[in-house]
């Protein structure tokens, strides 16, 4: 993914405090196709069978659905013990643009940031054009 931002041996020592707070957004519909589809837009019920087999779940993110992994009161339920289950060519788009900071080690708290191109808002963008598609998967789920 351009602009991808991983740095192995910072996050490593953090261990991934990102990954125990909500897991990354897959932000960009295409890349997401071109992952598990072979850059087809699947059907509903393929989308379904995706979500089940790989634990990814559809997120409201302010009223848009969009890919995600599952969470658990831990976090994201891809973080293993040695790292993520997903491989870096098919991890969410966010996780691989957040920027580490240095500053992360030394508190508590999560100073690496997120590009906007890959923020909230603009996957929301990115998504709704797909919503008919999602929200039929979403139906089909429960
Ligand atoms: S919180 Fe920052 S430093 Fe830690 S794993 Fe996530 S991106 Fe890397
Ligand atoms: S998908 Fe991987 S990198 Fe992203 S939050 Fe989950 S465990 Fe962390």
């Amino acid at each position: 993914m351009e602009g991808a931002q991983y740095d192995a041996q910072l996050c490593k020592q953090c261990r991934g405090r990102c990954c125990q707070g909500h897991p990354g957004l897959w932000s960009e519909p295409e890349r997401f196709w071109r992952i598990f589809f072979a850059g087809r837009i699947p059907t509903a019920q393929e989308l379904v069978g995706l979500l089940r087999q790989r634990s990814l779940a559809l997120r409201d993110v302010g009223g848009v659905l969009i890919p995600a992994p599952t969470e658990s009161e831990q976090g994201c339920t891809a973080q293993r013990e040695n790292g993520c289950a997903f491989t870096t060519s098919e991890r969410p788009c966010q996780c691989l643009a957040l920027i580490p900071n240095l500053e992360t080690l030394l508190d508590d708290l999560i100073h690496c940031t997120l590009p906007p191109e890959y923020g909230s808002g603009a996957a929301r963008c990115h998504w709704r054009p797909f919503q008919p598609l999602l929200h039929q998967a979403q139906r089909l789920l429960v």
